[in-house]
């Protein structure tokens, strides 16, 4: 693996500094990269990048190494990730780049979350019978795919921040798409499970040989994403939202149901937000605003957390459990009535976060029963002009997607943290013909049942859970933190957070502490590790955890010592994910 990097590294790091002939790339397809968890954790003195795949993070080191600063890197690690991740991100997606601009130190949002086309509507997803498609049927069909905003994102970030020429940061993905990199067993498991999917569209031509899904060790290689690429690194994003690739995405939703036309991607804008912040203990948390709910949520099940000193009980013990699996209860059920898109709809975030509504929530839990029947709370007290909608009540089978999260720090102090994604493994599993990138299906992430403050509307972005986060102590960014998993992600990193600041555990024992999700009584989920006497108590006061342990989320973070002057990256050991700290001479 490290030969195969230094190389691919040598050679990307060419590329960079003098727009490198792609020729130059070809040697890196005879190498045979060890992927493993072996770099999942590392140090650095003079900066870090975390990702969930060792190629994209080997790219973002470049360019970090070729004095770049962070928004350089975890640009060109986005589109180095749409050609090795391309199941889980990518130009056909969306996503929330927060960054933490050393100079100015100010914290901004570029949100480039996806929306839905003007021929979108609140009942397009329910059937012919009036009730909500199976979630299954959702997913594959043309209505659930938005109009993509990374490459608007990536664009507007290298508008503001980016002192490397585009094209020299797309340059490495150029070579990995065209000249191919080995599958690894992640990869290949998700092929393999979603082979279903991908035969139903030009991916079929991408993740198959003579009709067999591409395995382990097989190279993927990817020639029309490469001239996609090529065409936005050439001619900017004016030919993805303007020119013959608009045509092409609308044209591919079309013929799978949906309504998206070249107009929408014509008027497809990103916006740049603010963060919502709290406070926990001596830290300040910047995180993601509403569109998503996960900012809000994280703040707030932080808050109720906080009356509960919960560090006095063991990390593994049935009282924190219990405490954490209430605490999401109320949190969900808020999230399932307020949140939504606020270019759409009053999302009462002040009111959420008041501390006496914090308090009302925490007077409702008790140490030793489980909350029936977990209901929003009344937050009209404590926001002003909001008159409260109401829930509406929505299909059980919704299965979270998984996505990815990256980080990184530079030399100079800027910080990203990037969740991105294209909702579902593979997204709707819709390919673009002859241009090589997945459709998301993100606006399945909308209610399937109109009527709440998450219907679906023309132009509306789908409500998300991605929480790319930064904790600041004394004004110095000192944890990012995020990962994929739809709603799960909160609670993730909810955990992370905890783990860390709460229990002090080191950053790589806070990412594979086992965590669990739960979002209301009838759904819950644990990884391995609890203890089964630990379940079977919480079970016994009426929680309902399962049987069966599964991994939630790929959690990554880099920490920041401010006394060693050391910064950690890590991520969890369920993907081949890649630290590479920053040294420089
Ligand atoms: N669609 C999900 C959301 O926006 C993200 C998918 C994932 O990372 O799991 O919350």
């Amino acid at each position: 693996m490290k030969s195969f990097l230094r190389r691919l590294s040598m050679i990307a790091g060419v590329a960079l500094l003098t727009a490198v002939t792609l020729s130059q790339f070809a040697a890196a397809s005879s190498f045979q990269p060890d992927y493993g968890t072996e770099n999942n954790t590392a140090t650095g003195s003079d900066g870090m990048i975390v990702s969930a795949h060792p190629l994209a993070s080997q790219v973002g080191l470049d360019v970090l190494e070729s004095g770049g600063n962070a928004v350089d890197a975890a640009i060109a690690m986005q589109y180095a990730l749409t050609v090795t991740e391309p199941m889980m991100s990518g130009i056909g997606g969306g996503g929330f780049m927060m960054v933490y601009d050393a100079a100015t130190k100010e914290t901004t949002i570029i949100n480039s979350r996806e929306r839905a086309p003007g021929g979108a509507d609140p009942e397009m997803f329910l059937g012919d019978d009036g009730e909500p498609m199976d979630f299954e049927d959702r997913v594959i069909h043309g209505n659930s795919v938005g109009v993509p905003g990374t490459a608007a994102g990536l664009e507007t970030s290298h508008n503001m921040w980016g002192t490397i020429a585009m094209h020299d940061l797309i340059a490495p993905a150029i070579a990995l798409a065209e000249e191919g990199f080995p599958i690894d067993d992640f990869l290949a498991g998700e092929i393999e499970t979603h082979a279903e999917k991908l035969e139903r569209s030009a991916a079929s031509e991408v993740f198959f040989s003579e009709g067999n899904p591409l395995a382990e060790g097989d190279m993927l290689v990817q020639p029309d994403l490469a001239h996609t690429l090529r065409m936005i690194s050439e001619q900017g994003t004016d030919v993805f939202y303007n020119g013959e690739i608009a045509e092409a995405v609308a044209d591919t939703v079309q013929e799978f149901g949906g309504t998206l036309a070249v107009e929408d991607m014509q008027k497809y804008d990103v916006t740049i937000d603010e963060p919502v912040w709290g406070q926990y203990k001596d830290y300040d948390i910047a995180t993601m605003p509403p569109p998503s709910s996960g900012g809000v949520f994280l703040l707030q099940m932080l808050g109720i957390l906080d009356g509960f000193d919960l560090s006095q009980y063991d990390i593994k013990s049935v009282e924190k459990y219990h405490l954490l699996a209430e605490t999401m209860h109320l949190a969900y059920a808020d999230r399932a009535e307020y949140a939504g898109d606020p270019e759409f709809v009053d999302v009462p975030v002040e009111g959420l976060l008041h501390p006496d509504y914090i308090e009302e929530r925490r007077n409702l839990i008790s140490l030793d029963s489980v909350i029936e029947n977990p209901e929003a709370g009344d937050v009209m007290p404590y926001q002003e002009d909001f008159e409260r909608q109401g829930a509406v009540a929505q299909p059980g089978d919704r299965v979270d997607g998984q996505t990815t999260h990256y980080s990184v720090v530079d030399s100079y102090g800027n910080v990203v943290s990037y969740t991105t994604t294209i909702e579902q493994v593979f997204g709707s599993g819709i390919m673009v013909p002859e241009y090589g990138f997945l459709l998301n299906n993100e606006l399945t992430d909308f209610d399937a049942e109109p009527g709440g403050a998450n219907e679906v509307q023309p132009n509306k972005r789908p409500l998300s859970s991605m929480t790319p986060t930064i904790v600041f102590n004394d004004g110095q960014p000192v944890l990012t933190v995020g990962s994929p998993g739809g709603q799960t992600i909160i609670t993730s990193v909810l955990q992370t957070i905890l783990n860390t600041y709460e229990y002090d555990l080191p950053l790589e024992d806070a990412l594979n502490e086992p965590r669990i999700f739960t979002n209301n009584p009838d759904n819950y989920l644990h990884e391995e590790g609890i203890p089964e006497d630990v379940i079977s108590q919480l079970n016994d006061m009426g929680h309902g955890f399962t049987d069966e342990p599964a991994p939630i989320g790929n959690v990554s973070s880099i920490m920041y010592d401010p006394d060693e002057g050391i910064y950690t990256g890590s991520t969890d050991e369920n993907r081949n994910g890649a630290s590479f700290g920053l040294e420089l001479e």
